[in-house]
């Protein structure tokens, strides 16, 4: 793989820790799941390298916190230079080992960069304010402090901007952080790292560790020196970190599973919205936390609808991830495969219609992949409604009215996106307002950019990425009160 790369050294299978790349006596293997060959044996640091990491960020807390923002700002910002001139490179990683095709992989860095330069600039106007306070002759106010070392744990679906949507923020408050990225994808983080390295953040304020989670988890939610929890991932996983994080009353930032509705009103704009289900839908092969889950169409046009997507994704191909005509890339891995076809089997056994697709591509593609899909008529109480896809499968279902819409799209325990297809600017108001859901795309079908809030209601999790919350999610907000003036 290093042999793909411009720059060969952003290949690294070592953790990084306080400023130097470390080896642990095991290793584990990551795949490339678009051939199942093996690409890296990674170091798996265990709990000492854990240890070490958190010592070592508590220790660059002392210079980072008192740091001033604009010198902070000027590190992320080279940071962000670095990620731009390796896009290829880094593109070429993600798409190793996670196997999302490869410009839509550039378009990750695009993406995740914008959080680097967003929280750069956002650095320097993180303050306080002066408050009125009853006491004659007293003055208050409030300052803005970094919260701590922050402990991150990612997922492998954006192996890049799901590190820089926590790190950058956080940086850029004054945390130290420690990042543990998927076991599935290691490799672009450590790019990250390596870049970060050349940034010249401080020893000990960018960490990344790399090994089992069970291991690594425990010291980084347990350890006293760290005050916040950031994480993407599953709600379950979200759950247990939280309950770790409690017995410390640790800060918590969480990212969860969503089920999104996508829903088509009888007045939208039909090529549009089958456009924007296409768009959001195959993002990542439909592995993202705001995938359309459940395709909400009002009855009277569903039949046209559908005809509409059938022509889209009919001609959505998938294949390697490096080859120019693959429209999506593998599933992460054999056992995805499998768990999206069971969900699908099961659908069709309750009564829904495979329109497009509908089966395993692995044999026939010599990885772990699924066809793009599209199934009809199904309902609501099958498992594919409730359950996160996380695969190529866009389902839909038929509903009446608003209010029956409303009903349905909310009756789950996630709220992370929802879309919304509607020309009806009364509906785009009732609806976005009835809908319990963190994001909403009206007309639009991807929500997530540096300058907004991403993230989630109900069990889809806690707190906000991006724009100036992102930032002060990492912050202390301290009062003071001066007396005797
Ligand atoms: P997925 O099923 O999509 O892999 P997970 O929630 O299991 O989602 O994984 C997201 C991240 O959480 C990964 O970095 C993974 O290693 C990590 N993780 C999984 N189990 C634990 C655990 N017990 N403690 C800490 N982190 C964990």
């Amino acid at each position: 793989l290093s042999n793909r790369l411009n720059d060969p050294a952003l290949f690294r299978t070592q953790s990084y820790i306080g400023g130097a790349w470390t080896g642990g006596e095991t290793s584990f293997a990551v795949d490339n799941p678009a051939n199942r060959e093996k690409i890296a044996d990674v170091s798996d640091v265990g709990e000492a390298g854990a240890q070490a990491a958190i010592a070592a960020a508590s220790e660059a807390l002392k210079v980072w916190r008192k740091t001033s923002p604009f010198e902070r700002a000027r590190v992320l910002l080279k940071w962000h230079q670095l990620i731009q001139d390796n896009t290829d490179d880094l593109a070429t990683l993600i798409t190793a080992e996670m196997g999302k095709p490869w410009r839509e992989a550039k378009g990750e860095i695009a993406y995740g960069a914008g959080f680097v330069e967003w929280s750069a600039h956002e650095a320097a106007r993180v303050h306080g304010e002066t408050l009125p306070v009853p006491a004659p002759g007293a003055r208050g106010w409030t300052i803005r402090q970094p919260v701590g070392v922050v402990s991150c744990i990612t997922p492998w679906n954006f192996p890049a901007a799901m590190i820089t949507r926590k790190a950058a923020p956080a940086l850029a408050a004054g945390c130290p952080i420690v990042i543990k990225p998927a076991p599935e994808t290691p490799l672009t983080a450590l790019a990250l790292a390596e870049l970060a390295d050349r940034a010249g953040f401080p020893d000990g304020v960018f960490n990344v560790i790399c090994g089992d989670a069970t291991k690594l988890g425990p010291v980084m939610t347990g350890a006293p020196e760290v005050r916040m929890i950031g994480f993407t991932g599953s709600t379950e996983i979200g759950k247990l970190l939280m309950r770790q994080a409690a017995d410390g009353i640790k800060r918590v930032a969480l990212e969860l599973g969503g089920n999104a509705p996508f829903i088509v009103m009888d007045d939208a704009d039909l090529d549009a919205a089958a456009a924007g289900v296409a768009q959001a839908k195959f993002r990542s092969g439909g592995q993202t936390c705001v995938s359309p889950n459940r395709i909400i169409v009002q009855a009277s046009i569903a039949d046209e609808f559908v005809s509409r997507l059938e022509a889209k994704i009919s001609s959505v191909k998938a294949g390697d991830g490096f080859a120019e005509d693959s429209d999506i890339g593998p599933l992460i891995h054999d056992e995805a495969v499998a768990r999206v076809d069971a969900l699908v089997k099961k659908a069709v056994a309750g009564g829904a219609r495979v329109v497009v697709g509908g089966q395993p591509l692995a044999d026939e593609l010599g990885g772990s992949f699924y066809a793009p899909t599209l199934i009809d008529g199904g309902n609501f109480d099958l498992e594919i409604a409730r359950s996160e896809i996380f695969g190529p499968v866009a389902s839909v279902y038929r509903a009446q009215n608003e209010d029956e819409i409303l009903q349905l799209a909310n009756d789950t325990p996630y709220g992370l996106a929802a879309y919304l297809y509607t020309r009806d600017i009364g509906r785009v108001h009732r609806m976005s307002e009835g809908l319990d859901y963190g994001m909403i795309g009206v007309n639009a079908p991807m929500v997530g950019s540096a300058s907004t809030p991403f993230g989630g209601m109900k069990q889809s999790g806690i707190g906000r990425e991006g724009g100036k919350w992102g930032v002060e999610e990492f912050t202390e907000l301290k009062y003071v009160l001066l007396a005797g003036v």
